[in-house]
């Protein structure tokens, strides 16, 4: 049965990481690998893209040692683990490849076929995509059965979900693997289906919603956030979240599920996160979303 054959493919040991994509979730990504002893492979097209990477994760490294939690020995294992490189070349021995490059499907699909061209032909390949539907994306690919979503949330190395997507065309065996090498980087994976928000975006998108109608009935949104954290228990409440997400993300994801799953995510009128977004309230990023930053 089913259990039998992923228990048999669960031999597939992952050594070595690429991950594509030095922004904010690749930097944290290599991070999160390298921590746990994954040799890491970082890859970007631009030497300050790398440097951002690097440093994004190095300042994890230095946060961690103010709080005591990571020594000096475990900084330089931990960077020593992570190669930052222009090459292509470099990423040819990985076993899994994480693309963590700008969230557009044209780009992600010509890095993950050079990537597919470039590793062996047992490697596995994943994206960590919030919005693309991971089927699309297989269709760039050779042999989509080794491919599948790996969706780390930001900030990576605080953040215990990872979203492990199958595609119609991912074997078990790939499921298996990612699974297993989520669970090493110290990460909790879920198993989900490809669907426009997978699970995480379809659980949270209506909590969104339902805070916008109140806000577009006259609630006062820092009250709706009191009541959320104190109540409920959320370590912040939706307007807050919403900041840290960016309304320019938020608006993006809202909309790629309105047009997939229209009779679930209805479009609300006068959301204030399109009035945000279209008068560049973005939220923390630039200083200024639902609160003022800075
Ligand atoms: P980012 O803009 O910070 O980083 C993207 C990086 O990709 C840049 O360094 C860029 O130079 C690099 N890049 C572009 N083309 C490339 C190529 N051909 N080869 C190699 N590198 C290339 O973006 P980000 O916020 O880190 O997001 C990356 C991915 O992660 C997106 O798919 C996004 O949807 C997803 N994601 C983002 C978040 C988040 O909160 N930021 C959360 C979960 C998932």
């Amino acid at each position: 049965g089913k259990g039998k054959k992923l228990a048999k493919s669960a031999a597939r040991v992952i050594r070595q990481h690429a991950v594509l994509g030095a922004g904010i979730m690749g930097g944290g990504i290599a991070y999160q690998g390298a921590i746990n002893g994954v040799p890491t492979v970082m890859r970007d097209i631009a030497q300050p893209a790398l440097d951002l990477g690097l440093n994004e994760a190095s300042k994890i490294l230095v946060k961690g040692m103010e709080r005591g939690k990571v020594d000096a020995k475990k900084m330089a294992t931990t960077l020593n683990n992570i190669t930052p490189t222009l090459d292509l070349k470099a990423i040819a021995n990985a076993d899994l490849v994480i693309e963590a490059v700008v969230e557009n499907p044209k780009v992600k699909a010509a890095v993950l076929k050079e990537a597919e061209d470039t590793v062996s032909e047992d490697a596995i390949i994943c994206s960590n995509t919030s919005t693309i539907s991971i089927d699309l994306l297989a269709e760039s690919l050779r042999k989509p059965e080794r491919f599948c979503g790996m969706h780390f949330f930001n900030p990576v190395h605080k953040m215990p979900l990872v979203e492990v997507i199958r595609g119609k065309a991912t074997s078990d065996a790939t499921i298996a693997a990612v699974v297993s090498a989520t669970l090493k980087m110290g990460k909790t994976p879920i198993v989900v289906n490809d669907c426009p928000g997978f699970l995480v975006n379809r659980v949270l998108f209506p909590y969104f919603a339902g805070f916008s109608k109140l806000v577009i009935d006259g609630a006062d949104f820092t009250a709706i956030d009191k009541v959320m954290e104190k109540v409920f228990g959320w370590p912040m409440g939706p307007a807050y979240l919403l900041d840290v997400v960016g309304m320019d993300t938020a608006e993006h994801a809202a909309g790629v599920m309105s047009n997939g799953i229209p009779q679930r995510m209805q479009k609300i009128d006068n959301d204030p996160v399109t009035l945000l977004y279209s008068s560049s309230r973005l939220g923390q990023k630039n200083a200024k979303g639902f609160y003022n930053y800075g």
